[in-house]
């Protein structure tokens, strides 16, 4: 009988190792997803910062063509006063804008050069804040990986605990096996000692009788909860 109760207990152990690792698994598993969540935050930060960046090169560009469009005219309009023979009012109009737009274009090359600047200065920033989003990124991979090899090897522990258990189980004789696994449906601790007379499941009072016969290693349950009881003296 007392080798019944040692088997039983043997199995509530491998019971509890098994729990205790799938418990570990899914804390992990919640760590991969908040880090892969922080590898999505980071990624998406750096593209908004390089859309930023292209933003504002779009902003230079199209600022030094409007420049380069208005000394187009101006040599256009210019080459029509020099050489062509135009009606006077043409030419009047012509003057007019080729004075306007001489007036137009400095302000405008002087942005567009600004801005440029800003470009350069701008891709510099860039260039050390992609080394520092790419040290980041390679950072949170490794920390996902490292979690990751934690559950493969908890994952392996728990296939061979299950292994084990299978055989630990095989070797309870079936009425004991069987109210085992009804117990564990119920409670995560099947198999309990009796501490100070009282079941450590339910703590409510053990009945003399079946303290003394828990006294001799015999396989008793609790009539209150039905756990299994065991006394740590007499094991
Ligand atoms: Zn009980």
């Amino acid at each position: 009988m007392r080798a019944h109760l040692q088997k039983l207990l043997a199995l509530r152990d491998l019971d509890g190792a098994i729990l205790a690792a799938e418990r570990k698994v899914r804390i992990l598993e919640g760590e991969v997803t908040a880090i892969e969540r922080r590898i999505a935050a980071e990624e998406e930060d750096f593209q908004r910062r390089l859309e930023e960046h292209r933003a504002l090169r779009h902003r230079a560009t199209e600022k030094a063509m409007e420049a380069d469009e208005i000394d187009e005219k101006i040599r256009t309009y210019q080459h029509k006063l020099d050489h062509d023979i135009i009606p006077y009012k043409e030419m009047e109009y012509l003057k007019e804008q080729v004075e306007f737009l001489k007036s137009r274009i400095d302000e405008v090359e002087e942005e567009a050069i600004r801005l440029m600047d800003e470009v350069e200065k701008d891709e510099r920033r860039l260039q050390q804040e992609r080394k520092a989003h790419e040290e980041r990124l390679a950072r949170l991979q490794r920390e996902r990986s490292e979690v990751e090899e934690k559950i493969s090897a908890l994952r392996k522990e728990i296939q061979e605990l299950k292994g084990r258990r299978e055989a630990a189980i095989g070797e309870i004789p079936a009425h004991l096996r069987s109210h085992y696994e009804r117990l564990r449906e119920m409670y995560s601790d099947p198999v309990v000692p009796i501490v100070n007379g009282t079941c450590n499941g339910c703590h409510l009072n053990i009945s003399q009788t079946t303290v003394d016969r828990a006294r001799q290693g015999e396989v008793v349950t609790c009539d209150n909860c039905s756990r299994f009881l065991y006394l740590e003296s007499a094991l």
